[in-house]
């Protein structure tokens, strides 16, 4: 039985990537040290004999005892509120805690896949984004410490691939949504539903002409497996082109939770992207891979899992206490 180990396992890709490497046959210990995510999105595999669930930080040290086939690194925070609450964090997980995985990776001979991500373009001159744009990113600006992390990332990856023959893959995703999606987490989509939900109007961030295109979990799942087993080290977009404005986005949202909330409007923070579109060629050529679910229906799925929770729940404003996790 092959053996993965797939960090940020309690978080929204994390768990479906869970689910898929289980449904497939792989033995699957998942890690976490649940700064954004929440052991609950995994408990439905806590008594599958296949699959366990290790706490720990990846930014320290990884020990893994015997072997070790392939190696997912998803853990960092990846929503804009969440890491620039934690930037430091973010900033680790994606250097330390990616060169601490290169080096399990290189010690057990694993394949590993890192979790880029559209963020590596930054505010994009050229659209749609293919994967030989070099981006547009701030350095310093509040979401530099998320964008640079990746983009560190990716250099430590293909370092290690080239120096040590290292068997690497590097998935760019774009913006992914469906079940699981942590209520308070500041993204759009829970943003919107959770605000449609409760009553409250919808908040939109500038004008709203800002535009984002949107892929459904089960899509995005299915890429990255083809990715993995895939022969290519080089990046690759994985994503949904149907683009749309946040104004259009909040109107379907309005349409699709049959409330009739206003919307208003709210400064845009520093550096929000204003165009966002995969070319996603590529990942056609290579992996004959391309989206199955569109907007409608991926949403619909979307809105039931977040009407399915508890009033409690869904009142419950989460002020999420980051400080266990922040060392002094
Ligand atoms: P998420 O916050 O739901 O999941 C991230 C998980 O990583 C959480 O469970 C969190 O507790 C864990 N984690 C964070 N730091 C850790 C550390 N130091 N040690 C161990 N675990 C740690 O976010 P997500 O949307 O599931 O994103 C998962 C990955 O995919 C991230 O790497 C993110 O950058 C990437 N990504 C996601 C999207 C998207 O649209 N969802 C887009 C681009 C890239
Ligand atoms: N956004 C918004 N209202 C919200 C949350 C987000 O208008 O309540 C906007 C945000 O400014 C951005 C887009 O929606 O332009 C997508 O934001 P998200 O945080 O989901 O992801 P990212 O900016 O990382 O693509």
């Amino acid at each position: 039985m092959k053996k993965v180990l797939i960090t940020g396992a309690a978080g929204f890709l994390g768990s479906h990537l869970c689910d898929r490497f289980i449904a497939e046959g792989f033995y699957v210990i998942g890690m976490d040290n649940f700064i954004t995510g929440d052991p609950q999105n995994v408990a439905h595999l806590q008594s599958n004999s296949n699959f366990e669930l290790v706490e720990h930080d990846v930014t320290e040290y990884i020990s893994i005892a015997g072997e070790l086939d392939y190696i997912l690194h998803f853990a960092s925070p990846a929503s804009p509120i969440d890491y620039l609450k934690i930037p430091i964090q973010t900033l680790k997980v994606g250097a330390l805690g990616t060169h601490n995985l290169l080096g399990l990776a290189k010690a057990k001979k694993a394949r590993i896949l890192i979790a880029s991500t559209s963020e590596v373009y930054g505010d994009p001159l050229v659209h749609p984004q293919t994967e030989e744009y070099y981006g547009n990113v701030n350095t310093i600006g509040p979401r530099g410490v998320y964008d640079e992390a990746k983009r560190f990332q990716e250099s430590i990856t293909m370092a290690y691939h080239r120096f040590h023959g290292l068997e690497t893959r590097i998935v760019r995703i774009f913006n992914t949504y469906g079940p699981r999606m942590r209520l308070n987490d500041g993204r759009v989509i829970p943003a919107f539903i959770g605000q449609a939900l409760r009553g409250e109007n919808l908040t939109i961030f500038g004008d709203g002409s800002q535009t984002r295109s949107f892929c459904y979990i089960n899509d995005q799942v299915e890429g990255i497996y083809k990715l993995l087993f895939s022969d290519y080290a080089y990046p690759v977009n994985i994503g949904n082109p149907d683009e749309i404005s946040i104004k259009d986005f909040a109107d379907e949202i309005i349409k699709l939770t049959g409330t009739d909330q206003k919307v208003i409007y709210q400064d845009l923070p520093v550096n929000d992207p204003m165009q966002r579109q995969p070319d996603i060629t590529l990942a056609k050529k290579l992996l004959n891979w391309e989206p199955k679910v569109d907007r409608a229906e991926g949403m619909k799925k979307t809105f039931e899992y977040f009407k399915s929770l508890s009033q409690d729940e869904l009142f419950k404003t989460e002020h999420r206490d980051f400080s266990k996790h922040i060392k002094k």
